[in-house]
């Protein structure tokens, strides 16, 4: 059985969260003088801090219901606080599986908490054979997994998950970041069954939204509250959250934008595998591909004496490089010139 209380962190569970001057009174209509807002401007007011009328929209698109979803300053600060809600300082472990997205290991590290590497087979897999001992361990509070997995591509095995979401009696934090672009289906549809699950998802991809920094966090109604226990009153700004609503409400852009990019995605990948230099195209679920190359310190460097700028994998897999999809103008740039090295 899961229990929630025994795996919150302590301090977590007392605390009285701060109550802000929209938390105390919600209405739209009114004279304002309980915030220490400027009368004059038009961002003078403080941003409604449960970004309801985000929610109604993301909650009608995702088909989650509204008090299961937590709305962050882009989905790394879901992450930064799934660790202060759940892991002790100097005390907790979290758990992922290499090579991954890097900020696992320096949110972890920032908080002081020990994060275990628990290598991805060469299909970048999970060994089950190699988590499953290690799932006992009382400090052990969260697992990250990352699908599609960055920089890999590759969308986890669902037995996999699966088998770990019913075994762990922690929290398994799925990270989606990259999700809109697979054919695979989401978690989000799990929720119901799983009551350890947070599925993460951001607007900076699929979305197009970097600049705004907003991320999602679904789970049960009891760690979604926690989430707005512990972020800072006004985490995302009126901005950003109107930046969102404006986005979920223009589908049609998103879906053009969306297979333009999955069919570049399908050019670039064909073209790559004419190309000296390549030596091997890692199937990708998500908006970039990992390649593994001759020398990727020598082509990643000639890349960026052409202004092309990649990402040097070389470090978490050997001379493989990756390369986000751009626009169909920046691919072939990026192709003609790979050719030539
Ligand atoms: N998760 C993964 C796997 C990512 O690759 C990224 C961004 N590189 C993020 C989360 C963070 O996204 P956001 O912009 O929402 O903070």
């Amino acid at each position: 059985m899961f229990d929630l209380n025994a795996i919150v962190r302590a301090n977590i569970l007392s605390l009285k969260p701060y109550s802000s001057a929209r938390d105390e009174f919600s209405g739209e209509e009114g004279v304002f003088l309980d915030a220490n807002e400027n009368p004059f401007g038009s961002l003078n007011r403080y941003p409604d801090p449960y970004q309801r009328k985000l929610k109604m929209k993301i909650a009608e698109t995702k088909q989650v219901p509204k008090e299961n979803i937590f709305i962050g300053n882009g989905s790394d600060e879901v992450l930064d606080l799934a660790l202060r809600i759940f892991c002790s300082p100097g005390k907790d472990k979290a758990l992922t599986f290499s090579p991954t997205y890097g900020i696992y290991d320096v949110a972890t590290a920032v908080n002081d908490i020990e994060l275990i590497k628990v290598p991805l087979n060469g299909d970048f897999q999970i060994e089950l054979t190699q988590v499953q001992p290690l799932l006992k361990d009382q400090n052990l509070k969260l697992i990250f997994i990352c699908t599609p997995n960055n920089p890999t591509g590759n969308i986890i095995s669902k037995a996999a998950i699966e088998s770990i979401l019913s075994t762990f009696k922690g929290i398994v934090l799925i990270d989606e970041a990259y999700i809109d672009f697979s054919g695979e289906e989401s978690w989000l549809k799990y929720l119901p069954r799983y009551p350890n699950l947070i599925v993460s998802q951001t607007f900076s991809k699929a979305w197009g939204l970097a600049a705004a920094r907003v991320g999602t966090a679904f789970s049960s109604k009891e760690i979604i509250d926690l989430f707005n226990k512990v972020k800072p009153p006004y985490n995302v700004s009126g901005l950003n959250q109107k930046a969102a609503i404006d986005a979920l409400a223009d589908q049609e852009a998103f879906e053009k934008n969306k297979s333009t990019i999955l069919n570049e995605m399908q050019r670039v990948e064909e073209s790559l595998s004419e190309i000296p230099c390549v030596q091997k195209i890692y199937p990708s679920d998500a908006n970039f591909i990992l390649i593994q190359v001759t020398d990727a310190n020598r082509i990643y460097d000639q890349l960026v004496q052409k202004n092309i700028i990649t990402r040097n994998r070389n470090n978490l897999v050997r001379n493989c490089i990756r390369i986000t999809i751009g626009s169909p103008e920046e691919n072939s740039q990026l192709l003609s010139l790979l050719k030539t090295l």
